[in-house]
């Protein structure tokens, strides 16, 4: 980005929605009124309707009918965020673009300040949450310690606190939509793109209405995602581990023998064997699941399936 030159900048903001009925009349309203502040710019909204099986779909595209600021992009089923934004990120034609939830949680009079540094030069400016907005005592603590520990993982920062609100500039969408992979942890991807990066940060609000489509199991799923695709440690950890048993298995072997050969031990320790037996098979079923992760992505990538359909669009991917 060249700072400050004269033509007119496009800025795109990018929403993926999924039922979210009753948050969109008080999105429209926001981010019109937001939009109009700051006649400065170009502004695009493309809503990616994610397979809502609810009315979100007609009143984006009644939004779309009244103002032409406003495009969709209608998913042919629910492909999940990390998708939807990946499927966006395919249409949208600013300059740069904002990508927020439809939920509020991130406040668009935060866009300013992101599109000031980019002005300035950097090319991915992402808003880290000081305070996390309504979240249980658990759920904290659990994304907290998740992060610790994937970090330790890895030699690319992982940004704790920082959700998908950001902007990025086209370099940056640029280098996102080359990476084609199905199973995405979209987080991950900012990241190992790199490019300037620069944090600001800001107070999450609740949800402005509905409800969050994230329970444990999905969360967790999503965590297994993370560690999966930016990392293969666990595999060499259960190499390790795999290492480090049969050793102990080898020395355990000479230890019964000697005690046989040497004092003619009668038979005995069935307890010990069955302690064993079950030990071992714990390390080895740990041990296939792991591989099984990871080949569970392999066959996924593997047989390169476009990563989700457009039922209809009312903007042509861009080129
Ligand atoms: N979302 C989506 N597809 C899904 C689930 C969620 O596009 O399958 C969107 C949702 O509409 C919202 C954003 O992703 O704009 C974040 O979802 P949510 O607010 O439920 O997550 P949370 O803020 O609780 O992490
Ligand atoms: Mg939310």
């Amino acid at each position: 980005m060249t700072p400050e030159n004269q033509t007119r900048k496009k800025v795109s903001v990018l929403i993926p929605c999924y039922n979210e009925h009753s948050v969109l009349p008080l999105l429209f309203a926001r981010m019109n009124e937001f939009m109009n502040s700051m006649p400065s710019y170009d502004w695009e909204v493309v809503m990616v309707n994610d397979g809502s099986s609810d009315d979100s779909m007609l009143q984006i595209a009644q939004m779309n009918i009244r103002d032409k600021r406003w495009q969709y992009v209608n998913l042919s089923r629910n492909f999940g965020k990390e998708i939807a934004m990946m499927a966006g990120l395919d249409y949208v034609s600013g300059d740069c673009v904002v990508i927020m939830d439809a939920d509020l949680q991130d406040p668009p009079e935060l866009i300013p300040e992101m599109l000031r540094f980019w002005q300035e030069g950097y090319d991915d400016v992402y808003a880290t949450r000081r305070s996390r907005g309504k979240e249980s005592w658990l759920r904290r603590r659990l994304s907290l310690s998740y992060y610790s520990l994937l970090q330790r993982t890895t030699r690319i920062p992982v940004l704790q606190n920082a959700g998908d609100f950001r902007l990025l500039d086209r370099i940056c969408i640029d280098a996102l939509r080359r990476m084609r992979e199905v199973q995405r942890y979209t987080k991950g991807l900012f990241t190992w793109i790199g490019f300037r990066k620069k944090e600001i940060t800001f107070d999450r609000a609740d949800r402005a209405a509905g409800q969050t489509h994230w329970n444990f199991w999905k969360l967790l799923a999503l965590a297994i995602e993370g560690i999966t695709s930016y990392t293969t440690i666990p595999l060499r950890i259960s190499t390790v581990i795999g290492f480090i048993t049969s050793f102990g298995a080898f020395i355990a072997t000479i230890y019964f023998l000697l005690k046989t050969w040497l004092l003619g031990d009668p038979v005995q320790g069935f307890p010990t064997l069955v302690i064993l037996i079950l030990f071992f098979s714990g390390v080895i079923l740990l041990s296939l699941g792991i591989m099984g992760e990871y080949i569970g992505r392999i066959f996924n990538e593997s047989k390169g399936r476009p990563a989700y359909f457009v039922q209809e669009a009312s903007l042509s991917l861009k080129s």
